[in-house]
């Protein structure tokens, strides 16, 4: 079998870009893998056409051989958008050797050991204050609003979920969601505080007891306000407080100050990378984005975090054919924590894995059965819906 040809696709999902390669081979197979690069859409896809000349004629079923040929070709700029680049090529080289062999990817990594996965539902809120009129849903104007979404989670089923840091209003101010929001100064004011605690309490309202909570801070605080925010959430039912920081030491000084789970590692790239934090003991639940890293080396910091007696969680907030990915790291993994996925979204996310909604039972899915990833991209709905070359980055910031 033999590359022939490999074609890209950057897709307009609304307020931000999705990314995916196709594989094709002589043998009338095709394999997707998906990219996650939302700041930098074309210049990741561009990474992938430079390799070209080097994967065309190649048997695309010798996925380590090719992944790294492709890691020593990128070993003097690593990380970024090269890395995110050979992760998608390897994503699609594993959907093509799965296809091949007629077995699903986790079967290469010693078959599957759970049926299903919990999940929580992640940008809870988050993107309903933004932009529940594309996505149809009621907006986010009141702290009542918040109650009845977490109504709304329990009621479909989930038993967990994930929101960033908004108060609600016509519009609602955003404070600290991804990297463009938050205060450049990392701090947090008392009134903000007060909103952040507010915020908190409504959504424990709408779910109950028996419902964990997650809050992701991503980059916009340091140490100091990071620990009053930790103070503030340590009243309700955490599943954890998440903090991105690029010093291990800083974010272990956070986690020995909270009884809060801290969750942290989603723009960590390698082995190199998690190791640093896994030896200063910086988190309790390492995030790994498997469409940064790729499929195998995921699993490999997945085990030697179970190693660390470390539990991760996947990085997933993309498409249905990441979510499924990202089940296929949890069957074959044994220190799983829970699993993201986006609930509220555009509306043609279905469409563009062939139309059918994902089976979600109790916050749950089943570990997919078909061979490859189970899950194929809708390459014509993908051409529908292009994010214009020019538009910039996804998720720009909100002004205040
Ligand atoms: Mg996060």
């Amino acid at each position: 079998m033999k590359i022939t040809e490999i074609e890209t696709f950057v897709v307009d999902a609304g307020w931000r870009p999705w990314q995916f390669v196709a594989i094709r081979t002589d043998e009338g197979i095709t394999g997707y893998g998906e990219i996650s690069e939302p700041r930098n859409p074309y210049g990741a896809i561009g990474a992938i056409d430079d390799f070209k000349p080097v994967l065309i004629g190649r048997d695309p079923r010798e996925v380590e051989a090719i992944y790294w040929l492709l890691y020593r070709l990128g070993r003097q700029s690593p990380g970024g958008l090269l890395a995110k680049a050979i992760a998608g090529i390897e994503l699609a080289l594993w959907d093509i050797k799965g296809k091949a062999l007629d077995v699903p990817v986790y079967e290469f990594f010693g078959g599957k050991i759970r049926e299903r996965q919990r999940l929580y539902w992640s940008h809870c809120g988050t993107y309903r204050a933004r932009h529940h009129e594309l996505m149809g849903t009621p907006p986010i104007d009141s702290y009542d609003a918040y109650t009845a979404l977490g109504e709304e989670v329990v009621e479909r089923g989930f038993t967990a979920l994930k929101t960033n840091f908004v108060i609600p209003g016509t519009p609602p101010q955003g404070y600290g969601f991804g990297n463009g929001g938050g205060d450049p100064d990392q701090i947090v004011p008392v009134e903000i505080l007060r909103a952040f605690d507010k915020q908190l309490a409504a959504f424990s309202k709408g779910v109950g007891p028996d419902f964990e909570i997650a809050i992701d801070l991503n980059f916009n605080y340091k140490g100091e306000a990071a620990n009053k925010i930790c103070k503030i959430a340590e009243q309700y039912r955490m599943l954890w407080v998440e903090i991105d920081m690029y010093e291990p030491d800083a974010l272990r000084r956070i986690k020995d100050k909270a009884t809060v789970p801290i969750c942290s590692g989603e723009c960590l790239y390698g082995l190199r990378d998690y190791r640093r934090y896994f030896e200063a003991r910086s988190m309790d639940v390492a995030m790994i984005d498997i469409p940064w890293n790729g499929f195998a080396r995921s699993r490999d910091i997945a085990l030697v975090a179970e190693s660390y007696e470390i539990n991760v969680a996947p990085h997933n907030y993309y498409s249905h054919l990441s979510t499924h990915i990202a089940l296929h790291l949890c069957a074959c993994v044994p220190n799983i924590r829970i699993m993201e996925v986006d609930i509220d979204d555009v509306p043609w996310k279905d469409d563009l894995t062939g139309g059918t909604p994902l089976n979600y039972e109790n916050g749950t899915l089943a570990i997919p059965e078909g061979p490859g990833w189970g899950i194929n991209l809708d390459e014509d709905v993908a051409r529908k819906h292009v994010w214009e070359r020019g538009r910039g980055p996804g998720y720009l910031p909100v002004k205040r």
